[in-house]
C-alpha cells in the first residue's frame, strides 16, 4: 500500500471561506485522507476558542497556523493592510511550515495543497515544491465565470482595470442562462467602500494565477444548478452542497461559539412557522436599519429566530428598539451564532431572511427553504439574481426613497413569501436536485470520488 495522502488546506481568513473548506476537510478525511488545516494564527485562535470540545475535533483534522504578519491588536478589518501583510509574509511562513512537515516524517509528506482561489501565492509555493495543487472557489460558478472573462472585458474597454467598475451602462452577459451583470451586481461590488472594491477586485478576482496554477478548481455548487456557468470554467469540479449535517457534534469551523439552544426552541414551534434571519459573518447594519428590521419581524407576528452577531450594528453591540426584547420574549429567539445548517433543516422553519452569501445560499437551497433576499456586498447581489430570477426560490426587498428597507416592506414580503406555493415547490425541487447530486451516481458525488481517487494516486 502506498503512503497515506496528506492534504494541506489553506483558506482565506474569513468565515465564509473557512466554513466550506472545513466541511470539505471532514468529507475527505472520511475517505482516509490526512488533512492539515492551516489558518492564520489570529483565525486559529478564534476557531479554537469557539470550540466546546477541542479533543474530538482535533483528532479528526490537524489544526495548524502561521502568522499573517500583523500584531495581535492590529486592525484586521483594514482589508488593504491585511491583504498586503498576508501577501508579504505568509508565503515564506507557509514554505517553512511545509518543509518542516515534510522533513519530520517520511510517511506524512504533503501530497497536495488546496488553497483559496484568492491565494495564488500558496499554490505557487506548492508548485515550486513539486506538490499537486487545487484551488477552492468560495463564490458561485457565475462569479467565477466572470473572473475568467476579466482580461477580455478589460481589453474590450468594458471594465476598469483598477477597480473593476463598468465603463458604460452595458450589461455583461456571459450566457443566456447566467443572470446578466449590471454595475451593482459585479461580484466585487462594494458601493459604500470604493477602496475595498479595489482590493477585492485586484486580489480575489483579477488575478486568476491561482486557477491557472491549479490542477482543479473546487466549488461549493452543483453542476445542474448552473451548468452554463460551469461549462465556461476550465477544470471546475462542483462538489456541493458542502454540508456538515452528517457529522455529529461540533467541528472547528466557527469564529463564534454556536448557540445550540435555538434547536430546542425550534422543536417547540409549529411546523413551517419560523422566520430564520441571518446575515452571515460580515454584514453590518446601521442602527436605524437594525431597528426597522427588528420592528419588521415583530410586525409579522410569527415566531422568529434571529442571529445577531456581537458586531452586527456598525461593529458594536446592537441596541434593540425600546421594549422590543420584552414584547418578543414569547415569540422570538435571538442568538449570536446559530448552527445554520441544522436550523435550516428544521421542520419548523418557514423562510430564510438572508444576505445571500454564497454559502448561505447553498445552505438554504440544500435544505429547501425559500429566501427573502437582503444582499449587502460583493457577490450577494448577483446571488440574489440567481435566487429570485433564475431559480425563482425567493423574493427581494425594495429600499424606500431614503435607501432603507422599512419594517412595512419586510412584513409585506415575508407574508408574500410564506404564502407563495410556487416558490415553495421550486425550492423543494432544487433541494431534491442537490440531494441527488451528492447521492451515489450524482454529479457532485462523482466529482468528489474523482477527486479522492486522484488524491490517492
Ligand atoms: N453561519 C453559521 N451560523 C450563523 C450564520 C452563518 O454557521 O449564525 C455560516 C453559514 O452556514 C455559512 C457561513 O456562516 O457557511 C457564512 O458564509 P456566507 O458565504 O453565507 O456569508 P459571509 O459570512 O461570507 O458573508
Amino acid at each position: 500500500m502506498g503512503r497515506r495522502p496528506h492534504v494541506l488546506i489553506i483558506p482565506f481568513p474569513a468565515q465564509g471561506h473557512v466554513t466550506p473548506l472545513m466541511k470539505f476537510a471532514y468529507q475527505i478525511s472520511d475517505h482516509g485522507i490526512k488533512v492539515t488545516f492551516v489558518n492564520s494564527d489570529f483565525i486559529h485562535e478564534k476557531l479554537v476558542a469557539a470550540l466546546p470540545d477541542e479533543d474530538e475535533a482535533r483528532s479528526r483534522i490537524g489544526l495548524a497556523s502561521i502568522p499573517d504578519g500583523l500584531g495581535p491588536g492590529e486592525d484586521r478589518k483594514d482589508s488593504l493592510k491585511l491583504t498586503d501583510s498576508i501577501f508579504r509574509v505568509m508565503p515564506g511562513h507557509l514554505k517553512e511550515f511545509m518543509e518542516k512537515v515534510n522533513n519530520s516524517n517520511d510517511d506524512e509528506k504533503i501530497t497536495c495543497v488546496i488553497a483559496d482561489s484568492a491565494f495564488g501565492w500558496a499554490l505557487e509555493v506548492a508548485d515550486k515544491m513539486g506538490i499537486k495543487r487545487v484551488a477552492f472557489c468560495p463564490f458561485g460558478p457565475g462569479s467565477l465565470a466572470l473572473a475568467f472573462h476579466i482580461p477580455r472585458l478589460i481589453e474590450a474597454g468594458l471594465l476598469n482595470s483598477t477597480d473593476g467598475s463598468l465603463l458604460n451602462d452595458e450589461l455583461i452577459s456571459l450566457a443566456k442562462d447566467i443572470p446578466a451583470f449590471s454595475s451593482n451586481k459585479l461580484p466585487w461590488s462594494c458601493p459604500s467602500d470604493p477602496n475595498l472594491q479595489k482590493v477585492i477586485f485586484q486580489f480575489a478576482f483579477k488575478d486568476i494565477s491561482a486557477m491557472n496554477l491549479s490542477n482543479w478548481l473546487l466549488c461549493n455548487s452543483v453542476y445542474e444548478l448552473d451548468s452554463s456557468a460551469c461549462d465556461l470554467i476550465p477544470n471546475i469540479l462542483p462538489i456541493g452542497p458542502l454540508l456538515a449535517n452528517n457529522h455529529l457534534g461540533h467541528y472547528p469551523g466557527n469564529f463564534w461559539p454556536e448557540d445550540s439552544t435555538c434547536i430546542s426552541w425550534l422543536d417547540k414551534q409549529p411546523a413551517g412557522s419560523v422566520i430564520y434571519v441571518a446575515f452571515g459573518s460580515l454584514a453590518i447594519l446601521s442602527q436605524h436599519q437594525f431597528n426597522e428590521l427588528a420592528l419588521g419581524i415583530e410586525l409579522v407576528g410569527r415566531p422568529f429566530l434571529w442571529v445577531v452577531r456581537s458586531d452586527f450594528t456598525n461593529g458594536s453591540d446592537a441596541e434593540y428598539p425600546d421594549g422590543f426584547t420584552e414584547r418578543v420574549a414569547e415569540n422570538g429567539k435571538i442568538v449570536s451564532w446559530a448552527p445554520q445548517e441544522k436550523v435550516l433543516a428544521h421542520p419548523s422553519v418557514a423562510c430564510f431572511l438572508s444576505h445571500c452569501g454564497w454559502n448561505s445560499t447553498m445552505d438554504g437551497i440544500g435544505m429547501g427553504v425559500p429566501f427573502l433576499c437582503w444582499p449587502y456586498v460583493v457577490d450577494q447581489f448577483h446571488n440574489q439574481s440567481y435566487i429570485c430570477d433564475k431559480w425563482k426560490v425567493g423574493l427581494g426587498l425594495n429600499p424606500d426613497e431614503n435607501g432603507f428597507i422599512s419594517r412595512h416592506e419586510i412584513k409585506k414580503k415575508i407574508e408574500m413569501l410564506v404564502s407563495d406555493d410556487g416558490i415553495k415547490a421550486n425550492v423543494e425541487k432544487l433541494k431534491e436536485m442537490t440531494r441527488k447530486s451528492v447521492s451515489e451516481g450524482g454529479s457532485s458525488y462523482k466529482n468528489f470520488q474523482t477527486f479522492v481517487e486522484v488524491m490517492k494516486q
